[in-house]
């Protein structure tokens, strides 16, 4: 197969399991995931599945990336706070529809590979930071929108307080041994909307930071 036909291939899943936005495609097309994909699994970076990467952990499925990124409809002007950077492939995604992402990892040497990607690729909007995300970025606070790509067994209650009224958050809920919810959460004036998606499986959000 040739890059444009894996290409063709890769956008038609994205399109064929829901992720319909053009200005997400559009993303998700021009930030190929071959350089978050590393060792034995990179010439599979083009299919639709998970797969796995340094310290035990995942990148997501593209298509469920294209879903969640769908569901917090990011503006251009936002900031997002991810909690999960992984590879740092959906953070880079992100960085194509927001102003600013700040993302974090609770283990270090994800985060040093995922800056090193984001420098080659010079996406220099994205900043990276390794700690315990599940008490969000006071410093940074409040945001426009914030994703979570590990499970929490409920939305934390720093991150839901550090969302701005208006805002969106999206995070897989539920136990990490079985399947989770995939929830959107929307902050009126009067308090938070909750919208369920779909199912999905994640590895657990985890307190405290890593060994590596
Ligand atoms: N978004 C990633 C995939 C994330 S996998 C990508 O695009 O590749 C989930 C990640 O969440 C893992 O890297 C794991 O280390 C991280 N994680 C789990 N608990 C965390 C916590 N409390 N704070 C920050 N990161 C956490």
């Amino acid at each position: 197969m040739t890059d444009a036909e894996r290409k063709m291939q890769f956008l038609f899943a994205l399109r064929s399991r829901g992720v319909t936005d053009g200005r997400v495609l559009t993303a998700m097309e021009k930030i190929d995931r071959g350089p978050f994909v590393k060792g034995i699994f990179a010439d599979r970076a083009y299919e639709d599945m998970p797969l796995p990467i340094a310290c035990g952990q995942t990148i997501s499925q593209p298509s469920v990336v294209g879903l969640m990124t769908q569901a917090l409809n990011v503006q251009p002007r936002d900031k997002v706070l991810e909690v999960g950077t992984g590879s740092g492939y959906q953070a880079a995604i992100l960085s194509q529809l927001a102003r600013r992402v700040y993302t974090v990892d609770r283990h270090q040497r994800l985060v040093q590979e995922a800056r090193a990607v984001f420098q080659a690729l010079d996406l220099t909007n994205i900043t990276a930071f390794t700690a315990d995300g599940s008490h969000g970025l006071a410093d940074q606070a409040p945001f426009d929108r914030i994703i979570v790509t590990a499970a929490a067994e409920d939305p934390p209650g720093p991150l839901l307080a550090q969302l701005k009224i208006g805002g969106i958050m999206v995070v897989p809920v539920g136990q990490s041994d079985a399947v989770q919810s995939l929830i959107q959460v929307k902050r009126t004036d009067k308090g938070y909307d909750y919208n369920e998606l779909r199912p999905v499986r994640f590895v657990p959000l985890l307190e405290g930071v890593g060994k590596e």
